[in-house]
């Protein structure tokens, strides 16, 4: 059973006695009535077009898989990664799923992986029967780490077994360093599946972070910089790829005027109403980068002199879309660790996200080959996302600002 609000205020009177639960709502429900606003981490932010947006769906009566929504959605999609096609689908996991799913892997069939990621990435490997091994990241970029890759693909090749795929995530809002990942891949030619699901808006040298790879994907899940509520996209200069994508995303109807299906397929399509929401939303990406771009240049200017907080390195390759300003703490200069400091702005009724726990440590892959992994591990034990909603005021900044400023303990 969970402790009782306000118990341990009591446990603290010595002789007092729990009052009864019926109080113990009535405070609650007075102190969430004069407790600040809560500050979320990165919550949705509409431009105000969303609505006609989708009034046009309804009033066009497109309310289905399929529509000029859809369509055009697709296509502002290609123009702002300069890719060649985009397959919108219900979610970036599904857009990993349909790239694994065409190249037909087999059982002991292995991925590669970043290890520091979230579960998504993986996931789809474990659906198509294949087993993963997780790589970790470079210090540089918090992304994939190009001379592990290399290790790695040697001794594969070195055992007779190439892997099949490598799924390489851009890490938060930043890009992973194609040019050398790429050189390496070289020669062994195996496709890379970009992972940018969080880093679209974001630019590579003079590409758009998610055009690097064989194929990428997007997501327009409600805590990324732009959201279709739910939702995804599958990008590649791959016309083949993406046709046979496309059909394994509706049920892979053969083109006969009857049903008739020679690969079992998917219900993976967005929503064309959906597809309208992200027409407005991709309208304002820019602008949204930029406000997250204000809001991790305060946190470093207010922040980055307090000892023990460093900042996610920028890469000189990249300019990222600034998804979320991640910090790391040095426990020893801080003086409380991430863990505290998430628990202390919480108090405050701020929302902040360690970062991701490296899937070689998540015991729903436990077993999994990892090429080494002490880099994601530290980046768990040390990294912490702060408020990056784009909507935030400059009165949010301050609050959380002043949180952090007082929990330092050095
Ligand atoms: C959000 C996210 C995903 C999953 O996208 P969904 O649209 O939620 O399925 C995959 N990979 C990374 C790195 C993500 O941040």
């Amino acid at each position: 059973m969970s402790p009782k609000p306000g118990g341990s205020v009591e446990a603290c009177c010595p002789g007092s006695r729990n009052p009864p639960d019926f109080d113990h709502s009535r405070e609650l429900i007075r102190y969430s009535l004069m407790a600040p606003k809560r500050i979320y981490l990165s919550p949705p932010h509409l431009s105000g077009r969303e609505g006609e947006y989708v009034s046009d769906v309804f009033d066009s009566n497109w309310v289905a898989p399929v529509g000029p929504h859809l369509t055009e959605f697709e296509q502002v999609i290609t123009r702002r990664l300069g890719v060649d096609h985009a397959l919108a689908v219900s979610s970036g996991t599904s857009a990993i799923h349909l790239a694994l799913r065409h190249l037909k892997l087999k059982p002991h069939d292995e991925v590669l992986c970043s290890t520091f990621t979230f579960c998504a990435s993986a996931n789809p490997i474990v659906y198509e029967g294949a087993t993963p091994v997780f790589i970790d990241s470079e210090r540089e970029s918090w992304s994939m780490d190009p001379d592990l890759l290399e290790e790695e693909l040697v001794d594969c090749a070195r055992r007779g077994k190439l892997p099949r795929a490598i799924i390489v995530v851009d890490a938060l809002g930043q890009s992973a360093d194609f040019d050398r990942l790429k050189a390496v891949v070289t020669g062994f030619e195996v496709p890379i599946i970009e992972d940018a699901a969080g880093a679209l808006g974001g630019r590579h040298r003079d590409k758009s972070i998610g055009s690097s790879g064989w194929c990428s994907i997007l997501s327009f899940n409600g805590n990324k910089i732009i959201t279709t509520s739910g939702g995804g996209a599958l990008c590649s200069n791959d016309t083949v790829l993406i046709e046979n994508a496309r059909s394994l995303a509706t049920q892979a109807r053969d083109p006969v005027p009857h049903y008739e299906h020679s690969q079992i397929g998917f219900n993976y399509r967005l929503s064309n109403v959906l597809a309208a929401v992200g027409l407005a939303q991709l309208e304002v990406l820019d602008q949204r980068v930029e406000a997250k771009t204000n809001i991790l240049n305060f946190y470093r200017q207010r922040l980055g002199c307090l000892p023990g907080i460093t900042f996610m390195p920028e890469p000189h390759f990249v300019t990222p879309n600034c998804w979320l300003s991640t910090i790391q703490i040095d426990e020893q200069l801080f003086g409380i660790n991430c863990e505290a400091l998430r628990l202390r702005l919480e108090k405050e009724n701020i929302e902040s996200r360690r970062v991701w726990k490296p899937l070689h440590q998540q015991p729903a892959f436990h077993g999994c080959r990892v090429r080494g992994g002490a880099v994601a591990d530290e980046l768990f034990s040390t990294g912490l996302s702060l408020p990056s909603g784009s909507a935030m005021t400059p009165e949010d900044l301050e609050r959380v600002a002043t949180t952090v400023e007082s929990s330092f303990a050095g």
